[in-house]
């Protein structure tokens, strides 16, 4: 009698216990919440108002990590300075690399800015491209096609719901892609600066053109000479906008708005970076609206 009480209770808590998901990044999460809804738990590692290359390895993320069953992480090596020594301490093998709890969106994804060879000419980071494609809205399609894959492989009781889900969740993106791509129109070819590479996939996407980065190179402070250099580009070709982040310092920027009359505007690197971005919809349409005002 007790047997059957608890294997009756054991097939209870596999049915309702949630699939305990990690990503690494917001946008991710978000993803992965819209297509896995009541059946997911969703702890995002990165602080979205943080630099995404060096998330602090607080030990609440270790103890996260060793519960999930899946860690979902957007690859490209983004991720490359500071997961490995997290996941190394959490010790879970179910979300190690190459295991079934473990997803990498990047393989979905053609990354753009690939170096031709690897050399530190390229700077500190990015050595395999640019990792920030999340700044896209057009890049969701595929990544949530992915994690719903990978969700009915986890939780293959629940895959009818992911796949609902999925379908519900393209539909309401397709429509935003449409709104955006129509409201983008009208500023391709406009020219910006951006102080790293953080929106090079959504300047791709809308037809605008980066004249120049703030950082001589990928992950490198601002010279004055590559400062003063910029500013003459920027005059030259008639560059009326500055892309800033909300973790760099924003005094270089400042700087070169005066110099060139320029303005600047802050833009969220990820959902909930800034006020106001903190779902898809929002983060996507506040990127095209500061981007083409
Ligand atoms: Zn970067």
């Amino acid at each position: 009698m007790k047997k059957i009480a608890l294997i009756t209770l054991l097939t209870a808590v596999s049915l309702f216990a949630k699939v305990n998901v990690a990503t690494t990044y917001a946008y991710l999460g978000k993803i992965t919440e819209h297509i896995g809804g009541k059946y997911v738990h969703v702890d995002v590692l990165a602080d979205p108002k943080r630099d995404p290359h060096f998330i602090v390895p607080r030990p609440s993320l270790i103890g996260k990590l060793r519960r999930e069953d899946l860690l979902i992480i957007n690859g490209g090596q983004l991720e490359i300075g500071w997961l490995p020594p997290l996941l190394k301490s959490a010790n879970n093998p179910k979300i190690r690399v190459g295991q079934k709890g473990f997803l990498d969106v990047s393989g979905v994804i053609e990354m753009i800015n690939k170096p031709q060879n690897v050399s530190r000419a390229y700077g500190d980071i990015h050595p395999g491209g640019n990792p920030h494609f999340g700044i896209d809205v057009h890049n969701v399609l595929p990544i949530a096609q992915l994690i719903a894959l990978k969700l009915e492989q986890i939780d293959p009781a629940h895959a009818d719901a992911y796949a609902k889900n999925l379908k519900n969740f393209q539909v309401q993106m397709q429509e935003l892609i449409t709104k955006l791509d129509a409201k983008m129109r009208p500023c391709r070819g406009k020219k910006v600066v951006e102080y790293h590479a953080l929106y090079d996939y959504a300047l791709r996407a809308y037809g605008l053109v980066r004249v120049g980065t703030i950082e001589p190179l990928p992950g490198i402070t601002p010279s004055s000479r590559h400062t003063l250099q910029l500013i003459n580009l920027m005059r030259a070709k008639g560059v009326k906008l500055i892309l800033q982040d909300v973790y760099h310092e924003k005094k270089t920027a400042r700087f070169i708005a005066e110099k060139t009359g320029a303005k600047v505007v802050i833009l969220p690197h990820d959902v909930g970076s800034v006020p106001g971005s903190e779902t898809l919809v929002k983060f996507y349409t506040m990127i095209a609206e500061r981007l083409c005002r």
